[in-house]
């Protein structure tokens, strides 16, 4: 039906995305992801974008981070491997890059994320701070590759795109958006709207219990794994916002909304990807 432009994400649709892991298979099946985040005072961003992306299935993950702070992550995050953000060697080798995090939005970080954007060629999630420095560098808007992810909340949506009347406004702009610039828009909130192509797509999982900083950098770290993991962008988007709900949800097991935290949720990740596989 060419008129629906919503449609509501099903259990089915996810069912069908999922793709079970295989028998004979290694790290290097499931893919090696960059995630360029936290700085200093925010290295809890990288922590949780890190713990979350190992938690959803990446083959190997390194995570680019301040040099001062390798001990951060090293020891709460014993399978990450750590590089200096001010010395990345080579981006094209890894499969996925996940930026923004954390980040913060020195000059250093929009070089940093300039380069990114134009000489990297696989898929690519952006969050937080890499889409606040693209909020007041619009240029960059254009310069995203094709089916890059971007997870903006209302308010960084608002800074990139221009304030909204309504939620209605703001979803039509972020349809819009997906085709003008030829990229995934996962519009959050309770109902996230996941933006491709011209369509919405409405996710039904999560709860009220998830409003609490560093949920979407949980979220992040989510989709950051199913790139690479080889699912399509629209896929890992799709796939990532559900079972990131379903996290939160089964958080509620144990923890009420008001003390439920989001390192509860990487730690409901196995339940969640049991519940659809
Ligand atoms: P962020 O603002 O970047 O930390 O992202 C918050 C994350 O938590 C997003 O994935 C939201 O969809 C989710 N979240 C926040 N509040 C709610 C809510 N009331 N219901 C469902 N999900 C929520
Ligand atoms: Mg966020």
């Amino acid at each position: 039906d060419e008129t629906a432009i919503y449609e509501m994400v099903s259990e089915e649709m996810i069912v069908n995305l999922y793709k079970p892991r295989k028998a004979f298979s290694h790290k290097g099946t499931y893919g090696h992801a960059l995630l360029i985040a936290g700085n200093t005072g925010k290295m809890g961003a990288a922590v949780m974008c890190a713990k979350a992306c190992l938690r959803s299935g990446v083959g190997l993950l390194t995570c680019a981070i301040p040099r001062e702070e390798f001990a951060v992550l090293q020891t709460t995050t014993a399978e990450a491997m750590v590089i200096n953000r001010k010395e990345i060697p080579d981006i094209s080798k890894y499969d996925a890059i996940g930026i923004g995090p954390g980040l913060g939005t020195a000059d250093e970080m929009i070089t940093l994320l300039l380069n990114v954007v134009e000489r990297y060629k696989q898929p690519m999630l952006l969050d937080a701070d890499a889409l606040n420095i693209i909020a007041r560098h619009t240029d960059l808007l254009q310069l995203l590759p094709k089916h890059a992810i971007i997870t903006p909340h209302p308010k960084e949506f608002d800074r990139l795109f221009g304030e909204s009347s309504n939620d209605f406004e703001r979803m039509q702009k972020a349809i819009d958006a997906s085709v003008q610039y030829n990229i995934i828009i996962v519009l959050k909130g309770h109902y996230t709207l996941i933006a491709n192509e011209g369509k919405g797509y409405f996710n039904t999982t999560g709860n009220a219990g998830m409003a609490t900083g560093g949920s979407g950098d949980i979220l992040s770290g989510i989709i950051t794994a199913l790139l690479a993991q080889q699912y399509s962008p629209f896929g890992a988007a799709i796939l990532g916002v559900y079972v990131h709900g379903l996290a939160g949800d089964w958080c509620l097991e144990e923890q009420s909304y008001e003390s439920l935290l989001p390192t509860d949720m990487v730690e409901k990740l196995g339940k969640a990807f049991k519940q659809i596989s």
